[in-house]
């Protein structure tokens, strides 16, 4: 008999994870290491959300829930996704998890069985293949290429489909390409799926206020004929700041919530109540979210300037989301040689590409940190770059 459960004994550590705890413990003995690993806004979380939790935390409101949600939030939630991303969801199809990487566990947990395959975007957040292999499933990539900038199409789709696929995960605006869904991809994704009707669609929208393009983000669930097979998944850690809270949520049909319900019961019974408390007051935060949206965007120009600027390295200006996709062709250096030369001579901390599926020597960055640190990082990274 093995000791371990096969499942979660070969399960590749999460690359993010282990980047943001190395830099943590560099900053220790040498506060001049920049981090630039982890995917975390640098504001602090705004202060009428902050105020709500420590009201009902006074209050003693610190008891089980017992409840997906609460009903409040399950209708502030409800009435978010139709306002913002015209999605029709029932409350009774939302279920509040411990942050949006929780609520796709939850939810591919209780969807697949041994032999299902999920199908999901390379490069892509580094946790969606653990999760899948996690819940006894097959992870199948879908390749998409720096070519024709990461663009998704039909016939990417069709490539990765079998008769085993169960479910297909996009995630827009993307981690880590800063991809945003066009609207003739969504013509796409919404053939596929008329053509595939076993197949779910999980659509992953944690960065879905941090657009760019001058208009909203696209979001599946809004369109009809497929929107009852569409899991939306959002929270409130990457919008209002409030990574280390834990609440994010799911958007399903009531039916399928009941399934994924069975599986929360026996985890985690409920989320805080003072956290979730305070989520209804961050739904209502629209001022605050747009303030840090556009200081994003200020940041994200000044880096990926900045970085073009560095002889041998290139950079797309992200659509969405606060990561730069940046490539280093710094003599056929690989991204994992990258990132140990920039973090031996220059300080300065990011994520391999490798660790997001792709062999192409690119590095993530996350520009959710000052214009002075960002400023920095640029000035380090062109002081070694072995190219001149
Ligand atoms: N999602 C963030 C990132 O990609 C936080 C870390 C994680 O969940 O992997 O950096």
């Amino acid at each position: 008999m093995n000791l371990y459960n096969d499942e979660i004994f070969s399960l590749a550590p999460s690359r993010s994870m282990e980047f943001i705890a190395k830099a943590k413990l560099m900053q220790k003995s040498d506060p001049s290491v920049i981090s630039l690993a982890g995917g975390e806004p640098d504001f602090a979380t705004p202060s009428p959300i902050c105020e709500e939790a420590v009201k009902w935390l006074r209050a003693g409101y610190t008891h089980y829930t017992i409840c997906p949600g609460l009903p409040e939030l399950r209708v502030g939630i409800a009435e978010k996704l139709k306002r913002d991303n015209n999605c029709n969801y029932d409350p009774d199809g939302i279920i509040v998890a411990p942050g949006g990487k929780f609520a796709i566990y939850l939810a591919i947990r209780s969807l697949v069985n041994k032999g299902d395959e999920v199908m999901y975007l390379e490069p892509g957040w580094v946790s969606y293949p653990a999760i899948i292999q996690a819940s006894g499933a097959t992870p199948v990539p879908v390749r998409l290429s720096q070519v024709d900038s990461f663009k998704l199409t039909r016939e990417k789709l069709e490539s990765a489909v079998t008769p085993n696929t169960k479910i297909l995960i996009v995630n827009y605006p993307n981690n880590p390409t800063g991809k945003c869904l066009s609207q003739g991809e969504l013509d796409d994704l919404v053939a596929f799926l008329e053509a595939h009707p076993q197949v779910l669609l999980m659509s992953d929208e944690i960065y879905e206020r941090i657009v760019f393009t001058g208009s909203s983000n696209l979001s599946p669930a809004s369109i009809p004929q497929i929107a009852s097979r569409v899991i939306t998944i959002n929270g409130f850690s990457k919008a209002t700041a409030m990574t280390g809270w834990r609440c994010g949520y799911l958007a399903t049909t009531p039916e399928i919530a009941k399934v994924i319900y069975r599986l929360y019961q026996h985890t985690i019974s409920c989320v805080s109540g003072f956290i979730q408390k305070a989520a209804v007051v961050a739904l209502g935060c629209t001022e605050e979210i747009e303030q840090m949206r556009k200081r994003f965007e200020a940041r994200r120009d000044l880096f990926i300037n900045g970085m073009n600027s560095i002889p041998g390295v290139s950079a797309e200006m992200p659509e969405g989301a606060f990561y730069a996709w940046v490539k280093f062709d710094w003599n056929s250096m690989n991204s994992e040689e990258v990132c140990n030369l920039i973090l031996e001579k220059a300080r300065v901390v990011g994520v391999p590409g490798i660790a997001y599926g792709t062999d192409e020597p690119y590095v993530r960055f996350s520009f959710a940190e000052s214009d002075e640190i960002l400023a920095e990082t640029v000035r380090r990274i062109k002081e070694v770059s072995p190219v001149k």
